[in-house]
């Protein structure tokens, strides 16, 4: 997904990205009356990563009445975990009702945004050659937009089919096919049991297996519906009870590691019930501390393994082929497709384009030990820049769309406080920025993510943790309520 928002001078705000942090963004300044401001989005319709992600099985793995806005709830969610298709539904209904429609640029992917020191104001470029000046820019373009390829010696050499899991090409048959899965991760485990039944064989090559938890999932009833409906304070309780059930976990993550202990036996048992096969099982039980990489839900996923079309190979790939896959055992595995559901670049290069702030400093580059903003939202040197979805934002344990309206929130206030006091620009200070990521980074040396005896997306080549927020997220939201001016240079 890139939402660039940019609020202009033609545009007085530019956002960039039409996803979920992109229309929060969108949805807030209207209500606040800002109306000068387009969203360019390079995909040719809204959604961000569900539009871009509409594989075969895709599902929210979040509990769609925790994962939508709080000031939108929508009372008729089919399921607890809402299908990719209805969240996609969901989010252009949100956009209908709020008037953002006509905000939104299509098939526009930025390339650049540049400060200019005199005028201080941004301009930004797509790659249609197109650009926009603004006073602000508002960068939502997710953390998991740009699909990670794996380093695979001859991956391009491959003669048949071959694409990622989030550019999934429906018009290409998997019937009767024999496909390799490469990846076990969210994307995977949803994939994995939605194609088993049709293809011809499946050969799922996996590096590392993740715990696995049941997935507490159902239809919503037509009584629940109508209770939500008629008292909207049933689905806030609701709501709650899911929000605090959420927070519980992070406990485990950051303080408690005893919870996940807990989380681990109920995982094994989950695995044990499903897999009687002593070797699969055996092939299937993790090595590392739960909670380390994501902990993935699913019902489906254990008893798709157990069909007779269904391999899981655990030796390495070595190489792929005209043919196929190779692994270290000197196997060639011939196959009419490979499905990639190898993740994303998460942790190194947060953004695919080039953003150059006071003096030309480019952004990439003093990321480039590995990103850094404050409350994951400004960087020192960037003024009138914010990021939603920025470093260390991301969640381990619950609904992404509570941090995107924290992050907002707090945008809100400081366009508010520039508009109110006619400043020019804001820029935060260094220090705020460097005592903020230094006690960040203590907080994050305790956590399971640094100390589960894993690899994971959420850190960069060196480990360093840039992409989780090592709390609750009733911390960040009360963190981000303010605009705190004397963090900021203000002119
Ligand atoms: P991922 O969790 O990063 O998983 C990538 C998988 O590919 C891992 O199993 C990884 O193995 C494997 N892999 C990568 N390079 C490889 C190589 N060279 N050879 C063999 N295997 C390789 O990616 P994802 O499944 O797309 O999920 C990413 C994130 O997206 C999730 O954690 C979640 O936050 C989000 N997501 C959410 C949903 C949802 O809400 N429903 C669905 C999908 C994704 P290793 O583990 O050994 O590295």
């Amino acid at each position: 997904m890139h939402t660039f928002t940019v609020m202009n001078t033609n545009y007085d705000y530019q956002r960039i990205g039409a996803g979920f942090a992109g229309i929060c963004m969108g949805i807030k300044l209207k209500q606040a009356g800002f109306n000068n401001f387009v969203i360019l989005e390079r995909n040719q319709q809204l959604g961000g990563t569900w539009y871009n992600n509409h594989y075969p099985g895709a599902a929210c793995d979040v509990q769609s009445h925790l994962y939508s806005f709080s000031f939108e709830p929508k009372t008729d969610w089919s399921r607890m975990f809402g299908p990719q298709k209805e969240i996609l539904q969901y989010m252009e209904h949100c956009c209908e009702k709020y008037g953002l429609t006509k905000h939104f640029k299509y098939n526009t992917t930025v390339n650049g945004a540049t400060f200019d020191d005199a005028s201080a104001l941004w301009t930004v470029s797509d790659t249609n050659g197109n650009t926009y000046t603004a006073k602000a820019v508002i960068s939502c373009s997710g953390g998991l937009s740009q699909p990670a390829l794996p380093n695979i010696k001859g991956l391009d050499t491959f003669k048949g089919k071959m694409f990622h899991s989030a550019k999934w090409d429906n018009s290409y048959n998997l019937k009767g096919k024999t496909v390799a899965v490469i990846g076990t991760g969210a994307s995977a485990i949803q994939i994995v049991p939605a194609i088993a039944p049709d293809v011809k064989s499946l050969l799922l090559f996996q590096r590392t297996p993740p715990w696995i938890m049941p997935k507490p999932d159902r239809e919503m009833s037509s009584f629940e519906k109508k209770i939500f409906s008629a008292l909207p304070f049933m689905q806030k309780l609701f709501r709650g009870w899911l929000y605090w059930a959420h927070e519980l976990t992070a406990m485990g993550f950051v303080t408690r590691p005893g919870i996940l202990k807990f989380a681990q036996r109920l995982s094994i048992k989950h695995l044990n019930k499903n897999i009687s096969d002593p070797t699969l099982r055996e092939k299937l039980t993790p090595k590392y501390t739960m909670g380390c990489k994501r902990i993935l839900i699913s019902n489906d996923y254990y008893p798709a393994l157990k069909r007779n079309n269904v391999q899981v190979i655990t030796e390495h790939i070595t190489e792929v082929n005209e043919a196929g896959v190779v692994t270290n055992a000197g196997t060639q595995y011939a196959v009419d497709a490979i499905v990639l559901a190898t993740g994303f670049h998460a942790a190194d290069g947060i953004l695919a384009f080039d953003i150059k702030g006071k003096n030309g400093v480019d952004l990439n580059e003093t990321w480039r030990d590995g990103a850094e903003a404050y409350l994951g939202t400004t960087v020192a040197g960037f003024p009138n820049m914010f990021l939603v979805v920025g470093p260390n934002t991301g969640l381990g344990h619950s609904s992404m769309i509570l941090m995107i309206e924290a992050q907002v929130q707090y945008i809100m206030e400081a366009i508010k406080a520039m508009k109110n006091n006619n400043w020019k620009y804001v820029d935060l200070k260094p220090e705020a920025q460097k005592q903020f990521n230094t006690q960040l980074q203590q907080q994050l040396a305790k956590t399971v993510w640094q100390t589960g005896g894993c690899v994971s997306w959420y850190q960069n080549k060196s480990g360093k943790n840039v992409t989780l927020w090592p709390s609750y997220t009733f911390t960040f939201k009360k963190q981000t309520e303010k605009f705190e001016a004397d963090k900021y240079e203000v002119v």
